[in-house]
C-alpha cells in the first residue's frame, strides 16, 4: 500500500568556532608568543535511515534541524572542540529532494544507510597559526567558517501493514482514530477523499501503520458502491483487522457481516483472502458478555480462527488484538533498537525490517 508522505524541513550545518587571539603569559617569561588556538569544526547535518519509522509525521512537529557550533579556540594552543553532527533519523524510502523538487539529493533504500549533507564550517584559525619569522607576535585571526543551509523536501512512500476492514458503520473510522497516535491523526494527512485514511499506532514500545479501508459493501469487487478499489491499497498489509458490529444496528448480524466481507475479499483475489484476519467484535461496549459469546462462537462455527471483542469507543479489548497483530508484524521498531526505556517482551526474535 504506498501512500505519498511528505515533509518541508530546514538544515543548517553548524558555524565553524572562531580562532582565537591569546598570547603566552608566564612569570619571567616576557614576550612569550602567540597561543591563539584554532576554532572546532562545525557540525555536519546527517541522514541516517533506521529501521521501525515508517512515516514522516515527526516531521511536520520538528522542521528545522540546526547542528551545534564548533567551539571558540583558547589560549594555550588549544583548539576548539568540534561539534557532534546532528542526525536526522528517517525511515527507509525516505528521498531528500531539492527545495524546487527537481533534484533528488539522497535515496534511502536500506537501513543504516547514512549520508552527510551539509558539512559544518571549517573553525578559524587562532593567531598562533599566524606566527611568523617577520610577525612574532600576529593578532590575525579567522571567525569560524558559517554552516550551510537549506529547504529540502523528504518524501515517503508509506506502507501500511494492517488494514482496517468491515462493513460501513462496523465502527473502522471510530476505531483507528482512538487508537492511532494523536498526533497521527488522520486528517493530519493532505490525502484526498479517494484515498484510504491513515494512522501510526504505537504498542507496547512497537510502530505500525494502520489503514481504514472504507467502502467495503456487498457487490463491491463487482463495483457497487465505491467499489473494491480501496482493496488494492491492502493488498501488501501483513494482517487485516475485520470489525463486525456486535450491537445489532446494522443490516446484517455479525456472522452476516463477517461472510460479506469475506466474499469481497475473495472476489478481489491478488491473494487478499490469504491474508492472516484478526476478527473482532466491535461495540463491546454495547453487549454484555453472554452476547459477545454467543456471537464469537457463531464466527468461529463460520470459520473465524479466534475472535477478538473490542469497543473503539472506550478502547476495551484492544491490548489482546494489538498484541496479536505485533506477532504478524515482522520489523523491528526504532524504539525496539534503541531498546532502553521499553519492557521487551519475552525477548521475541523481530525478524529483518525490510521495505516493500
Ligand atoms: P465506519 O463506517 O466503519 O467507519 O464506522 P464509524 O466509525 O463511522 O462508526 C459508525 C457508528 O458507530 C458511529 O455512529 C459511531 O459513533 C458508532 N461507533 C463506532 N464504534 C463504536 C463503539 O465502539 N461503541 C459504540 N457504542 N459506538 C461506536
Ligand atoms: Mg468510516
Amino acid at each position: 500500500m504506498h501512500f505519498l508522505d511528505q515533509a518541508k524541513i530546514y538544515l543548517k550545518s553548524g558555524a565553524g568556532g572562531p580562532g582565537a587571539v591569546s598570547f603566552r603569559r608566564e612569570a619571567y617569561v616576557e614576550f612569550g608568543g602567540p597561543d591563539g588556538g584554532d576554532g572546532g569544526r562545525g557540525g555536519d547535518i546527517v541522514f541516517e535511515a533506521v529501521p521501525g519509522l515508517n512515516t514522516l509525521i515527526d516531521f511536520r512537529y520538528a522542521q528545522h534541524f540546526k547542528a551545534p557550533r564548533g567551539k571558540h579556540g583558547m589560549g594555550r594552543n588549544r583548539t576548539g572542540a568540534s561539534a557532534k553532527p546532528l542526525v536526522v533519523e528517517v525511515p527507509v524510502g525516505t528521498q531528500v529532494l531539492s527545495e524546487d523538487k527537481e533534484q533528488v539529493l539522497a535515496d534511502f533504500t536500506e537501513v543504516g544507510q547514512r549520508l552527510t549533507l551539509l558539512e559544518g564550517g571549517m573553525g578559524g584559525r587562532g593567531n598562533a597559526s599566524y606566527k611568523s619569522a617577520t610577525n612574532r607576535a600576529p593578532r590575525q585571526h579567522q571567525p569560524g567558517e558559517p554552516g550551510e543551509d537549506m529547504w529540502v523536501w523528504l518524501r515517503l512512500k508509506l506502507l501500511a501493514d494492517v488494514g482496517l476492514v468491515g462493513l460501513p458503520n462496523a465502527g473502522k473510522s471510530t476505531f483507528i482514530n482512538a487508537v492511532s497516535n494523536a498526533r497521527a491523526k488522520v486528517g493530519d494527512y493532505a490525502f484526498t477523499t479517494l484515498v484510504p485514511k491513515l494512522g501510526v499506532v504505537r504498542h507496547k514500545g512497537r510502530e505500525f501503520v494502520l489503514a481504514d479501508i472504507p467502502g467495503l459493501i456487498a457487490g463491491a469487487a463487482e463495483g457497487a458502491g465505491i467499489g473494491d478499489r480501496f482493496l488494492g491499497h491492502i493488498e501488501r498489509c501483513r494482517v487485516l483487522i475485520h470489525l463486525i458490529d456486535i450491537s445489532g444496528t446494522g443490516e446484517q448480524d455479525p456472522a452476516g457481516a463477517m461472510r460479506v466481507v469475506e466474499e469481497e475479499l475473495e472476489a478481489y483475489g491478488e491473494g487478499l483472502a490469504d491474508k492472516p484476519r484478526l476478527v473482532a467484535l466491535n461495540k463491546l461496549d454495547l453487549a454484555d458478555e453472554e452476547l459477545v459469546a454467543g456471537f464469537a462462537e457463531e464466527l468461529m462455527a463460520a470459520g473465524a480462527g479466534k475472535v477478538f471483542a473490542v469497543s473503539g469507543a472506550t478502547g476495551e479489548g484492544i491490548e489482546p488484538l494489538f498484541d496479536a497483530v505485533l506477532s504478524y508484524l515482522p520489523m523491528k521498531t526504532a524504539t525496539e533498537t534503541n531498546a532502553a526505556e521499553i519492557d521487551n517482551d519475552e525477548g521475541e526474535e523481530p525478524g529483518e525490517w525490510s521495505p516493500i
